[in-house]
């Protein structure tokens, strides 16, 4: 944290607090990063989204005030511009502010944002990355998001949305040359996303992962391909949060609570 006495003062000559936007990993406390766990130990307030691992949060932030700004469907949470307004206002009010996000907070978190609403309002903020559940959740079902042979490139897309036909062209071309496609909030989308790569030219057989709840102790993998994972998705009920893999590197899964597989 800055040196209190390089701090900028309000009109009324208090000292401006401090924002920390931290990267919060995939889920397990123990893939936070060192430079986290100091943010947290010297928290006013933690402001901390669903996916961020908040388990242990009493512990690891005891002076702080824990706010949960999760956004869950179907609930009504505080927007994106409520949020931030509550960020400002506590640094204003000389606090220490937490912001805990999942993963990294720069990979589809709206953490730019915050940190430029900061920025525009003449708050000091650090931004501590994150372990991206992009790459650690495949990982922690066995699948390398590269490997040697049979992937050396991967991008990750968002499946928020439906994919753009443009997209999906793009996409089932990588899939073509061996990349590896990682979609984040894709289940809602599933069928959308993997007709569509099949539409535009990626073969039926091949090889889809889907890991829920990666890197906690609910987390499950289910394995298929472009032409049956709607079924075997449908029947296995599966949920977001969930990675999903699309391609040749998902043959190499394997169950990572199976004795010949340690972690
Ligand atoms: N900034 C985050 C991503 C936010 S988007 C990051 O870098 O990881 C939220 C999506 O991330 C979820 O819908 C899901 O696709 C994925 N996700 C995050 N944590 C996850 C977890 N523990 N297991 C499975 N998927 C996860």
């Amino acid at each position: 944290m800055g040196d209190s006495q390089e701090r900028p003062v309000t009109a009324a000559g208090s000292a401006v607090g401090t924002v920390t936007l931290v990267g919060g990993g995939p889920g397990d406390v123990d893939l936070l990063t060192v430079a986290a766990v100091s943010a947290l130990r010297t928290a006013d307030v933690v402001l901390y989204d669903r996916l961020a691992p908040h388990d242990d949060l009493r512990r690891l932030a005891p002076g702080a005030e824990l706010v949960d700004v999760g956004k869950r469907p179907g609930h009504h949470t505080r927007s994106q511009s409520e949020i931030e307004a509550e960020i400002v206002a506590r640094a204003r009010a000389g606090q220490h502010v937490v912001r805990l996000k999942g993963g990294d907070p720069y990979v589809f978190g709206r953490g730019a944002e915050e940190a430029a609403t900061c920025r525009a309002a003449g708050i000091p903020v650090r931004v501590v990355p994150g372990i991206t559940s992009a790459v650690a959740v495949p990982a922690a079902a066995g699948i390398p998001v590269t490997f040697r042979e049979l992937s050396r490139m991967f991008t990750v897309v968002s499946g928020h949305a439906p994919l753009s036909a443009e997209e999906l062209e793009h996409l089932a071309g990588l899939g073509r040359t061996g990349g590896t496609i990682v979609v984040l909030m894709g289940v809602l989308n599933l069928g959308q996303i993997t007709q569509g790569l099949v539409a535009h030219g990626l073969p039926v057989e091949t090889q889809v992962g889907i890991v829920e709840r990666g890197c906690t102790p609910q987390q499950r993998t289910t394995l298929a391909t472009l032409g049956t994972v709607l079924e075997v998705a449908a029947r296995a009920q599966v949920r977001s949060p969930a990675v999903i893999v699309v391609g040749a590197v998902v043959s190499l899964a394997h169950d990572p609570s199976s004795p010949e597989a340690p972690r």
